[in-house]
């Protein structure tokens, strides 16, 4: 197969137009196949939440946790969200994929509070395919009245890409989830063309600044000044802000004097599977914090 692809480039005098689509159609059947697969891991048991702590930054523990999904393929192994979440989304999978992540997160949740380990709130990671369904927030709320969890408890996390291309059916949907009492949150902030005036017409929550923000500090003066910046935007707009990706004791206390709320990154805990997580708010649950 190689060789065709060599003997035909060679003929054609345009070798790397040639290998390029060669390229090309492997890649395209690569995606067809993981598709397929991931329409099966859906059914399956392949797919897993784990959960990564959030820190109130005023308690110094954790109040909540994001929801990260982990795909393990019996035969390629572990496959990253960033592999398989375009797939998704690509495929329109991603409506079903989101509904029954945030299906099981509701029901953990319930069964967090049962165990007498209550998180404030869990973060779920929502694409803006599912937002655009029409039947979205029925959804959402059929879901909430199944399991029982309070949808106060719930945090939807949007990225700034979806939210800055909104139509007006977004941003309906956006409030008609915030009346339902569901947080919203921006993430990735600061990544997409910020215009600063949807700060105010949206219903939104919160704003988690970027880890590219946050990773460099304190070696990056641009970024100290950037997450300043957005800190004190935050305050202004009165959204608090979540810190992603800290990693360092240093980007810790930068955080801490800078009045940032709340912090998640490797420095207190990477992303855990259920009973890791289960252990981990156990012994650091902040208790007095609202
Ligand atoms: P995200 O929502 O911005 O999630 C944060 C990512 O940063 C996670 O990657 C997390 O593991 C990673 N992270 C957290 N702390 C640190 C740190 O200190 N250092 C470094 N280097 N990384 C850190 P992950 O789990 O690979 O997820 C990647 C992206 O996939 C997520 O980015 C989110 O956009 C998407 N994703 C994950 N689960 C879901 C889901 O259930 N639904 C949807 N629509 N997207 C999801
Ligand atoms: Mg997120
Ligand atoms: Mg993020
Ligand atoms: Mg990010």
């Amino acid at each position: 197969n190689g060789d065709m692809a060599m003997y035909k480039a060679k003929e054609a005098g345009r070798n790397r137009v040639e290998f390029y689509n060669h390229s090309m159609t492997e890649y395209v059947q690569e995606r067809v196949a993981l598709t397929a697969d991931l329409r099966r891991a859906l059914e399956e048991t392949e797919l897993e939440l784990y959960f990564q702590p959030v820190i109130d930054l005023s308690c110094g523990r954790c109040v909540g946790a994001e929801v990260l999904l982990r795909w393990q393929h019996p035969k390629r192994g572990f496959i990253p969200p960033d592999k398989f979440i375009s797939l998704a989304e690509e495929s329109n999978l991603i409506v079903p994929l989101g509904e029954w992540v945030l299906q099981q997160s509701c029901m953990q949740m319930q069964q967090w509070i049962q165990n007498g380990v209550p998180l404030q709130f869990l973060a779920v990671n929502v694409s803006g395919k599912q937002v655009l369904q029409t039947d979205f927030v029925e959804r959402v709320a059929a879901i909430f009245a199944e399991t029982g969890c309070e949808p106060q408890r719930i945090t939807l996390e949007l990225t700034e890409s979806f939210v800055m291309h909104q139509s007006e059916f977004a941003i309906a949907q956006l409030q008609a989830l915030r009346e339902l009492g569901v947080g919203i949150a921006i993430d990735d902030f600061g990544t997409g063309y910020s215009s600063l005036s949807y700060l105010k017409r949206l219903p939104i929550t919160r704003l988690k600044l970027d880890r590219s923000f946050v990773s460099e500090i304190p070696h990056e003066t641009n970024d100290i000044e950037i997450a300043r910046a957005i800190l004190k935007l935050g305050d202004a707009v009165n959204l608090r802000v979540i810190a992603e990706g800290v990693e360092t004791a240093e980007q810790h206390e930068f955080l801490l004097q800078e009045g940032c709320a709340f912090s998640q990154g490797y420095l207190y805990a990477k992303p855990m599977p259920i009973d890791a997580m289960q252990t981990y708010i156990s012994t650091n649950l902040c208790v007095n914090s609202h």
